[in-house]
């Protein structure tokens, strides 16, 4: 049976510390203040609370230390631990999916998830970084779910979540910290949230299932949603963590002060949306650095090493999605023939050495790897044990063909369908681990799952 002890208009104890903190500061409060002209056009009056708390660079701030506290509090967290058992539902990973499928699931009369999530700051991996550092790449329209390509719908939207990212800012593209706060808020809304557990393995002994954790040891549970989401950089043996960076590790340097300093000349390997992102960061065309001075700090040289972009300003215009146009025009030579950016198209490998990075006989003062994600394979939960889980005929997730545990998000690899390839959703490839594709299945799943009972596994 649903569980109907919950009172879903009211804050969470989380959401509640951040509307005490941001009500009780005489600057973050100014938000809160400007919203009260406008609490009837909002859903509720937590909607309208929570969008005055955030409206603010303050109120954000603000709000994103008070959860990091909340989250971090180690009696909580014990008693959370202790709370663990075969009728509970575990999400693993803390990022977008994490949040989809614990409102859903609360909306739909069940008990908070508990989500255990290997890093110290929850959000997944738009929340990275807690000051910009990427724009997302589907653009800020109110709305509700649909894809990118419809203009009524919000690509970005969150089913579930207390308040929408279109309710942050009037930016045509969010920066990922936006997406971050929506993630966080709709976690600390529905969900529990144990950080600094990293699951090694799954498993069961007949009742349930066990989460094997690196800090705690095995944890049950009644059922497991696996949402790890695209997995790690696939190159990161070969980062030295000075010269040569993996695309995160590039976007938490970007965060620090004088991220630039001593980069004049650059390569970036690999041409998907990470590559595209560090490109604008070099370029000066993404989000601001929080201590940067173009005077200082100008990158000289940008060597793109990528097969599959155009090398020209013209074919950059013609074949390249909206989002990313503006880095075309650093294709062009300025009037002497020089230019900033170069694509080379071919495939390449860096060596690290002593101060610098080496690729082909050249060397670079940095170096950035953006040439993917890989999935760690966790005991029990080889991708060959799972099989589609379809409800009213759509393939939704995958379900593991033994233990209750079900993938979800990027790492499920869901194939379009026959319509979305009539729609012309499946000529983009990485459309496939779009948030505005993959975030409505997860929702259908935890809509049609039925509750959790203590028993054994089947
Ligand atoms: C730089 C970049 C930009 C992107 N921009 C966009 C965009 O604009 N629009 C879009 O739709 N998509 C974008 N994506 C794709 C994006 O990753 C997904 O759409 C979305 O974030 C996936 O959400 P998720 O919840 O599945 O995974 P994630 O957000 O990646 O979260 C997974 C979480 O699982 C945790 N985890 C992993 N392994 C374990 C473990 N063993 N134990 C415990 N926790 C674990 C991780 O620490 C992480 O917090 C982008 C991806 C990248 C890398």
């Amino acid at each position: 049976m649903p569980d109907t002890s919950l009172d879903l208009a009211q804050p969470s104890a989380a959401i509640q510390a951040v509307l005490t903190a941001v009500a009780a500061d005489p600057v973050a409060s100014q938000g809160l203040a400007a919203i009260q002209d406008r609490n009837p056009e909002f859903a509720g009056p937590l909607a309208a609370r929570l969008t005055g708390a955030v409206l603010t660079p303050d109120g954000r701030r603000l709000a994103d230390r008070i959860l990091n506290t909340y989250w971090a509090d180690d009696s909580r967290r014990q008693a959370l631990v202790r709370s663990m058992g075969t009728d509970r539902e575990v999400i693993i990973g803390s990022g977008f999916h994490a949040a989809v499928y614990a409102a859903t699931r609360v909306l739909s009369g069940y008990p908070k998830p508990l989500v255990l999530e290997r890093a110290e700051r929850p959000g997944g991996t738009f929340a990275l970084t807690d000051w910009p550092v990427f724009h997302l790449n589907s653009p800020n329209r109110r709305g509700g779910a649909g894809p990118a390509g419809d203009q009524a719908s919000s690509p970005n939207y969150l089913p579930g979540a207390p308040i929408q990212a279109a309710s942050l800012s009037m930016e045509d593209y969010q920066a990922n910290t936006d997406m971050a706060l929506i993630i966080r808020l709709t976690l600390a809304q529905y969900a529990e949230v144990i950080t600094g557990a990293q699951i090694v393995a799954v498993s069961t002994d007949g009742i349930g299932v066990q989460a094997e954790t690196a800090a705690d040891g095995p944890l049950s549970a009644g059922r497991i949603i696996d949402a790890r989401g695209l997995g790690d950089p696939i190159d990161r043996d070969l980062a030295n963590d000075t010269t040569i960076l993996t695309s995160p590790q590039f976007l938490r340097r970007m965060t620090g002060s004088w991220p630039l300093r001593g980069a004049r000349s650059v390569a970036v390997l690999g041409g998907g949306d990470s590559g595209k992102c560090a490109v604008e960061s070099l370029l000066g065309i993404g989000p601001h650095p929080r201590l940067a001075a173009a005077a200082l700090d100008t990158v000289d040289r940008i060597d793109w090493y990528s097969t599959d972009l155009p090398t020209t300003c013209q074919q950059w215009r013609r074949d390249i999605r909206c989002r990313y146009q503006p880095i075309g025009r650093h294709l062009r030579p300025d009037r002497y023939g020089r230019r900033r950016l170069t694509v080379l198209s071919r495939q390449a490998r860096p060596i690290g050495l002593p101060g610098s990075a080496l690729i082909d006989g050249r060397t670079y003062d940095l170096a950035v790897l953006c040439t993917g994600n890989k999935e760690t394979t966790l005991g029990g939960l080889a991708p060959e044990l799972f099989d589609p889980f379809v409800t009213h005929g759509v393939p939704v997730a995958q379900q593991h063909y033994e233990l209750p545990v079900y993938r979800v998000g990027p790492h499920a690899r869901l194939p379009f369908t026959a319509e979305e390839r009539d729609d012309g959703l499946a000529d983009m490839p990485s459309n496939a681990v779009s948030m505005w594709r993959t975030g409505p299945l997860t929702a259908a799943l935890a809509a049609s799952l039925p509750p959790v009972t203590a028993g054994p596994v089947t």
